[in-house]
């Protein structure tokens, strides 16, 4: 991965807001300990100043569902990961602000060579992403030179580089029943999302990679169970990448959760659903994914009671994108995320194999 700061390139632009920024200790970043940008609420002020610093800079803000909610109410859009690179490979907009993690906005990249793309924050990783490298993919490979490689969108830049076709949660099962039958699989990094696309489309020659997203796999069977028998009433809205997905198939399955409850859904997904539980009176959903999601969700479907399985699960990554790092990031020019060359066109014929499949949903 390469990351610039554009100090160099984008002109500097004044903020009297600016002066406030600073790095806080005490969250966790993807090398260890780093603050985060603070120093500034995200109030009617700081909404005026992001207003005009976007417009001097012609940018177009784009946040993930996972956002703060103000980072997430002042956007030009929302939405997964997958959509919003998308978006921003249609924009007319000179800069690009992609307020997620870092391997987002090297997928906006990949896709809008030419535009400028920054994120609020550089250091915002993802422990998904990082559980595997460039390097073990390579070896992995090695080690089954015949096998196709697919990878879930939550992959940097390089290790894109070195797949066959990537995935979404929504279509991680069509892209992989789509291969051939006789080939084997290299399915990465999400073990839990490999299970899934294992059991659905019933293929044995598929080695799935052990890694998995801290936020996600903290959301336990255990605690679904016990968190639907406290909600005989409510429907389950569940991310394939969460420590309980197998466990809810399993309980569905053992006639604990009535399946019908049990809905295994992307990002975008959900907000659909959401609406469909709106409009056929549902009382409540409990919600099996990172606790930003239900910002949206409040959002579009309000008659709804939201609940998440899991209140801590919260993504320290995404939440390092704060009111003062995106004031710094549009006065600044600050940080401005990069691709080689070389690894954006493999990376986006790997992304664009997975779009001619159809249906590709959302990434997370
Ligand atoms: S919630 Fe997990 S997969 Fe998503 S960005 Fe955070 S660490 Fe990565």
């Amino acid at each position: 991965m390469t990351v610039t700061t554009t100090l160099q390139t984008l002109d500097e632009l004044d903020s009297p807001l600016l002066s406030a920024v600073h790095r806080a200790p005490g969250h966790v970043g993807p090398d260890g300990p780093v603050g985060r940008w603070e120093g500034i609420d995200g109030n009617e002020d700081w909404a005026d100043e992001i207003r005009r610093l976007k417009t001097a800079r012609n940018a177009v803000i784009l946040a993930h569902n996972y956002e703060l909610p103000e980072i997430q109410d002042i956007a030009d859009h929302t939405g997964d990961s997958l959509a919003l690179s998308r978006i921003a490979a249609e924009t007319d907009a000179d800069v690009i602000v992609f307020c997620g993690v870092h391997f987002m906005a090297e997928t906006a990249k990949i896709l809008s060579p030419d535009k400028t793309v920054l994120i609020p924050d550089a250091e915002a990783g993802c422990s998904l992403a990082d559980s595997l490298t460039e390097t073990e993919l390579a070896e992995w490979k090695a080690e089954h030179p015949d096998a196709l490689v697919v990878s879930y969108i939550n992959t940097t830049a390089a290790v894109k580089g070195l797949t066959d076709v990537c995935c979404t949660s929504s279509n991680a099962v069509d892209v992989v029943a789509g291969l051939p039958a006789d080939k084997e699989i290299l399915f990465g990094p999400d073990q839990f999302l490999g299970a899934h696309v294992r059991r659905e489309t019933g293929r044995d020659n598929i080695h799935v990679w052990a890694g998995e997203c801290h936020v996600h796999a903290g959301i336990s069977g255990p605690e679904l169970a016990r968190r639907a028998e406290e909600n005989p009433d409510a429907d389950l809205f569940i991310h394939p990448e969460c420590g309980c997905a197998n466990s809810a198939i399993y309980l569905a399955g053992e006639g604990v959760i009535d399946p019908e409850r049990v809905h295994m859904l992307s990002t975008g997904e959900m907000l659909t659903s959401a609406k469909v539980a709106s409009d056929a009176g549902r009382g409540k959903v409990l919600v099996a994914t990172e606790v930003g999601m239900l910002h949206q969700l409040r959002g579009v479907a309000p008659d709804v009671d939201f609940a998440p399985v899991n209140e801590r699960a919260a993504c320290p990554y995404m939440k390092m994108i704060t009111p003062a790092a995106l004031l710094r990031c549009l006065a600044l020019g600050a940080d401005e995320v990069d691709v080689a060359p070389d690894v954006a066109e493999k990376a986006r014929q790997a992304v664009e194999r997975m779009i001619a499949v159809g249906n590709p949903g959302g990434g997370e």
